[in-house]
């Protein structure tokens, strides 16, 4: 029995590897909507996190065709264990992006680091394994409720799952359920909204606990009181853990305590600085969350919290 549960043993962990990366492709896929078309090169070596996470866009040029660049000549830097905000109007190229980092695609001209490593010289694994994000659409699996948040960390006890749920806000809802943690996914269908499947999401996104956090209009579709909660949690466990992360939002009171605020417009930064800076200058964030102020004042529901300016 001994020898035989060895080997056994030994499948059973190459399964779950085999599961997590068929899931991490499935997470990539899903945000990225096209083929893969980049290569790791011969001598790629693994990501080594040695300055906490810092990630740095260094005079990028990018475009999906020639003729359209998306980004141009853009340069930015998300420092080590902070908390930053990737702003700007709709098609600027917030989520393009994200895509160069995880490396769907190549750039055109220039670098992409972090702490100080070329993406093109690192592994594809080990880079992906680096960054967690919760994307706009997240994809679940036809499976249970448990199974779906495990995906995360495939190793990851029952009372790990429920911690992870009970951070995200979702976990007195799934208890609610006749079936709870045992739910099918696809057997409620209809009934998981979507402010449910980005909860779960950011459940699945906490058990993973990756060095560096994307979250990609992750809370779009809560409420404004739910959303905020939610926001709480999360920011207290970047901040305990000190990790990097970056938020790309279009509702500005969810990234206002942004340690950095960076604004895009035409693929190229903008402005940026801290929430008061940004209302200082008077420029683009500034009318931006003028506007969205105005907008939650004429619908009637709650407003951000007051900042003097
Ligand atoms: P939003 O705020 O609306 O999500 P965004 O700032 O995230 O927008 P991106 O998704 O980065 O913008 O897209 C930037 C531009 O690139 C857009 O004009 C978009 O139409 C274009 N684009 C995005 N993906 C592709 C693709 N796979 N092929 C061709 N063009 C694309």
């Amino acid at each position: 029995v001994f020898q035989l549960s060895v080997p056994l043993n030994f499948l059973g962990s190459v399964y779950r590897e085999l599961r997590q990366s068929l899931l991490d492709m499935e997470t990539l896929f899903n945000l990225q909507k096209v083929n893969v078309s980049v290569k790791e090169l011969p001598d790629a070596r693994a990501l080594q996190l040695t300055h906490g996470g810092q990630i740095k866009f260094d005079n990028v040029t990018f475009g999906y065709s020639k003729e359209r660049p998306i980004l141009r000549n853009l340069s930015l830097t998300i420092p080590a264990g902070k908390k930053v905000a990737i702003v700007g109007p709709s098609g600027c190229g917030k989520s393009t992006l994200l895509r160069l980092l995880f490396r769907y695609y190549d750039v055109e001209s220039g670098r992409i680091l972090i702490d100080d490593q070329d993406v093109r010289h690192i592994t594809l694994e080990s880079l992906r394994k680096s960054i967690g994000v919760v994307p706009q659409d997240t994809p679940l699996f036809n499976d249970t409720v448990g199974h779906n948040i495990r995906y995360g960390d495939m190793s990851a006890s029952e009372s790990q799952i429920i911690a992870a749920a009970q951070r995200a806000r979702i976990h007195d809802i799934i208890s609610s359920w006749p079936s709870g943690y045992e739910t099918k996914v696809g057997e409620r269908g209809m009934m998981i909204s979507g402010g449910e499947k980005q909860r779960l999401a950011v459940s699945r996104l906490l058990l993973k606990d990756p060095p560096l956090l994307f979250f990609d209009e992750a809370t779009s579709a809560l409420d404004t009181h739910t959303e905020q909660a939610l926001m709480q949690n999360i920011n207290s466990i970047l901040r305990e853990k000190a990790r990097t992360s970056v938020f790309v939002a279009h509702r500005l009171r969810t990234i206002y305590d942004a340690d950095l605020i960076i604004v895009l417009r035409e693929g190229r930064v903008a402005e940026q600085g801290t929430h008061k800076e940004l209302i200082d200058q008077g420029g683009l964030y500034s009318e931006l969350w003028s506007a969205q102020e105005t907008l939650f004042d004429a619908d009637g529901s709650a407003k951000g919290p007051v900042i003097s300016s």
